[in-house]
């Protein structure tokens, strides 16, 4: 990848700076923590004035909400934003997974109607795929769809569903046959996620938030033009939004070093900078070391999509590493800051608690999107060639699988 702008990026960048000079709150600017439901509001505003200013997603065509332009105008839009305290990755699961799952399936007239509403966040999408007993094995879901005419009826559970609460749409991924195979037999729909039958209930962390959801289905009702695919075709569709996800996430994945790197430039311990203690500087050595690698297998992970390619194995390291790594760097900084490392009150811990929130939500990123041995089995197998780990259900049809819920 060429790191230097065309002169045409350079105009772009130039463009994006200018406005976010205009529009966007600079960093540390607000006092206090807002509760989850003003950050939602605040994000809805910011997709908002971003999508009226015309940079909204970037690499969407022009008629669904975008503005036409490439993967590499996106990149050069993250890195200036970032610069700025604004929630620019709240949607993120919405626009980056659900969005290309209703760009590739959805008919024309449905994109159209639903895409711009996406893109300036008036229409708000979560992503249903991980079950109490699916998740790392998202293909052993059991949430069934039964055809009825020209609708399904829908039954069953999710859980995590992030946004859920928030939600006007979800995409859901269904069981529509059990006499083939676990992949074979999903189906992937949308669903309007304020209709009767669907249930929403939020979960609380241990951060006081409630991010994700358990999301009930009874007798759900989907009409069949809200199909995403072709019927048993699920796990194709579900991987294309994993495959985005991915991507998605590794834009806004924070791997915490520039608020550790700005922290130790400000701390002292015993009066002495701690800048200046060894121990300090090998960690933030090794720590810049993972960071520069993300960023370089990011960028070529990049790359490859500006050129056409998927996002493939590369997503999985960055995620792994970086995953880790946030929460490895939260918990040090929590100990250097000592006595004052579980002061929660923004007003008074260092980077308005950025670490303390860190520390108590990081756990939670290295399963999202896949986890740690989820991430390391992608790397073994696509990237390094080892033998696939054994699959005792293979080519098994899916009401024979063995399981507690023998109802399905
Ligand atoms: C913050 C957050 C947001 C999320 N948002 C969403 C969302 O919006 N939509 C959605 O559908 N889901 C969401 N999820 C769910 C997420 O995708 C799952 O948590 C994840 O896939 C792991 O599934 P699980 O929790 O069922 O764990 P399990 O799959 O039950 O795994 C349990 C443990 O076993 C290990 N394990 C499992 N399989 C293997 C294997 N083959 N080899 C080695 N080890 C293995 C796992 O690594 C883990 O340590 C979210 C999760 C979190 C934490």
């Amino acid at each position: 990848m060429d790191f230097k702008d065309t002169p045409e990026q350079a105009a772009f960048r130039a463009e994006v700076r200018q406005w976010l000079t205009a529009n966007a709150r600079p960093k540390q600017s607000g006092a206090g923590r807002p509760s989850q439901a003003e950050r939602y509001d605040d994000a809805k505003r910011w997709y908002k004035k971003v999508a009226d200013a015309g940079f909204a997603c970037l690499d969407w065509p022009k008629e669904y909400g975008g503005a036409g332009l490439s993967q590499i105008h996106k990149v050069i839009w993250s890195q200036e934003v970032a610069n700025y305290a604004e929630p620019d990755g709240y949607f993120v699961i919405g626009i980056g997974n659900c969005g290309p799952a209703i760009m590739h399936f959805a008919s024309e007239q449905q994109k159209q109607h639903l895409l711009p509403r996406m893109a300036s966040a008036e229409d708000v999408w979560c992503q249903m795929f991980s079950e109490p007993s699916a998740g790392s094995d998202v293909a052993g879901l059991r949430t069934s769809a039964v055809k009825q005419g020209d609708k399904w009826v829908v039954n069953g559970q999710k859980i995590w569903t992030s946004g859920a609460q928030h939600s006007d749409y979800g995409v859901i991924l269904c069981r529509t046959d059990t006499e083939v195979s676990k992949y074979r037999g999903m189906t992937m729909f949308y669903i309007d996620m304020r209709q009767p039958g669907v249930d929403v209930k939020p979960i609380k962390q241990m951060d006081g938030d409630a991010h994700f959801n358990e999301v009930f289905f009874n007798d759900a009702e989907i009409p069949d033009s809200q199909r995403l695919g072709e019927i048993g075709g699920g796990w194709g569709a579900a991987l294309l939004v994993l495959m985005n996800e991915r991507l998605a996430i590794s834009g806004v994945q924070p791997d915490g070093f520039p608020e550790l790197l700005q922290l130790v430039k400000t701390l002292q311990i015993d009066g002495e900078p701690v800048s200046d203690n060894p121990s300090v500087r090998e960690h933030l050595a090794d720590w810049y070391c993972q960071h520069a690698g993300i960023k370089a297998s990011t960028n070529r992970m990049l790359t490859a999509v500006a050129k056409g390619g998927m996002p493939g194995a590369e997503a999985a390291l960055g995620k792994l590493v970086g995953a880790v790594m946030n929460q490895d760097i939260a918990n040090y900084a929590l100990q250097l800051l000592g006595e004052s490392g579980p002061v929660m009150n923004p007003d008074f811990a260092p980077q308005q608690a950025h670490f303390q929130k860190t520390a108590l939500f990081s756990p939670g990123i290295r399963l999202a999107g896949g986890t740690d041995e989820v991430m390391r089995n992608i790397i073994a197998e696509q990237v390094l060639g080892m033998p696939q780990e054994p699959r005792a259900d293979k080519g098994m049809a899916f009401k024979d699988i063995p399981s507690g819920n023998q109802s399905a």
